[in-house]
This record gives structure tokens, C-alpha cells and sequence, in this order.
């Protein structure tokens, strides 16, 4: 899309802003220690927030929602960002293999997909997530309707109580703004983009978008918006 000079100078301009509130946010909550992590689905918002993130605590926890069900596209890239990022990885992996559950319950992510990410996401994030002060996510208000009302500095409560500081610096970014700071800080972004997915999950329940205004609706065939990581206990 070819931008006029102005609006060309009004989208620097107002990326640098969002740059230096996001970064300011960053480096007000990050203090080095072992309480913070960041959660990484390896799309292109999470490697924005993971490089901010990262420039201050190099070794912070990068916790990875290893379904076993992702495209061999993602496992691929989580491997190359890691060895080349030195991160931190933490794979949390679900109490049963993909051929264990498809065994006992059958193809849930056909016929219950809200069980299926309650075991393989929900679980192990809210396990692991006890052992956290502080969550950064990469969660943007413009990518799903269910998204809208999101805060940048929030706070999560966990199924036992446990209360965290969610931070999601990028909260009022659009998709351009994601692209724009990838391009500028040369970070190669999931590959699975340039063949036209818009977002990015588990393989079963990922397809191209179906409306290009909404970029979640190729997850779970428009059945569901969300897998339940991000709604908190009330
Ligand atoms: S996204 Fe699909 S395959 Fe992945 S955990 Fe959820 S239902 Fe299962």
C-alpha cells in the first residue's frame, strides 16, 4: 500500500511513540529476576516483546506452549530464535503425549478442542505460571474482538488465587506497527507468514484467514476465539 508523504512521517512518528511507551513499560517492570517471564508463541508479536524484554533480562524464562501439535514450521523457527537469541526456553509440555490423549479421548481438537487446550495449553501454563511474579505477552487489542478491552498492565488470577502483573506492552499496536519494528531491529519473523496466516497456532486448528479484517479467523475454523489461556479465574 503506498503511503503519501505525511501519512508516511505520522506512522514513523507515531511508532517511535508506541516504541518508547512499550520499551518505557519494559524497563519499568523488568528487574532481572527469576519472578518474570515471557510467554511465546513464536509469532511476530511475541518476538517483538521477547527482543524488548530480552535487551534488559537476556536470560528471562521464555515459556512455550509445546502442544506437540505445532507445525513443523514453528518447532523449526523456536529452535533457530533460540540458539541464535541464546533464550531461555522453557518447553512446558502437557501430562500426556499427543499419543496418549488421542488414545484415551480420541481427536479432541475435532470434537472438544476446549478440552483439548484446557490439556495441552490451559494446564501446563497456569502450572508453570504459579511459579511467576510477572507475565509479559505479546496479546494486541486490535487481533480478536475478545481482545478489545485489553490492558497493558493488568492483573491475572490463577484457578488457586495466585495473582500475577500481566504485561502486554503492546497493547494498543496494530499489525503494521508488529512489521515495521520487526523490519527496523532485524528480526526475521515464522515463515508460516509468507504463505498468507495471519495467526498462528496449533497446525490442526490453524488455516488462512477467512475475513483478511479479522486475522484470528482461521483459528479453530471460526469455531472458538480463544484457547483459554488468557481468560482468568474469577
Ligand atoms: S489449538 Fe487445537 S490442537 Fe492445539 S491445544 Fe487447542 S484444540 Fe488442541
Amino acid at each position: 500500500m503506498a503511503l503519501s508523504f505525511e501519512t508516511g512521517i505520522s506512522v514513523v512518528l507515531g511508532l517511535a511513540a508506541k516504541i518508547a511507551e512499550a520499551q518505557s513499560l519494559v524497563a519499568a517492570n523488568v528487574t532481572g529476576s527469576a519472578t518474570e517471564c515471557v510467554t511465546c508463541s513464536f509469532q511476530a508479536e511475541d518476538m517483538v516483546v521477547l527482543h524488548m524484554v530480552k535487551a534488559i533480562h537476556p536470560s528471562v524464562p521464555v515459556l512455550f506452549l509445546d502442544t506437540g501439535y505445532h507445525f513443523a514450521e514453528t518447532y523449526e523457527y523456536r529452535d533457530e530464535m533460540a540458539a541464535a537469541w541464546g533464550l531461555n526456553l522453557i518447553n512446558l509440555t502437557p501430562r500426556q503425549t499427543v499419543l496418549e490423549q488421542e488414545a484415551q479421548f480420541g481427536i479432541l481438537h475435532q470434537t472438544a478442542p476446549d478440552q483439548c487446550c484446557k490439556l495441552r495449553k490451559v494446564e501446563p501454563l497456569f502450572a508453570a505460571l504459579a511459579g511467576y511474579e510477572t507475565w509479559f505477552t505479546g496479546m494486541r487489542r486490535e487481533q480478536a474482538k475478545s481482545r478489545a478491552q485489553l490492558q497493558a498492565l493488568d492483573h491475572f488470577t490463577l484457578p488457586g488465587g495466585k495473582q500475577l502483573l500481566k504485561i502486554s506492552p503492546l497493547a494498543d499496536w496494530t499489525t503494521r506497527d508488529v512489521w515495521n519494528y520487526a523490519q527496523e531491529h532485524g528480526i526475521s519473523l515464522l515463515p508460516l507468514y509468507d504463505k498468507g496466516y495471519s495467526s498462528i497456532g496449533c497446525e490442526p486448528c490453524t488455516s488462512l484467514p477467512s475475513d483478511p479484517n479479522d486475522p484470528r479467523s482461521g483459528r479453530w475454523s471460526g469455531r472458538k476465539q480463544e484457547c483459554g489461556i488468557h481468560i482468568q479465574a474469577q
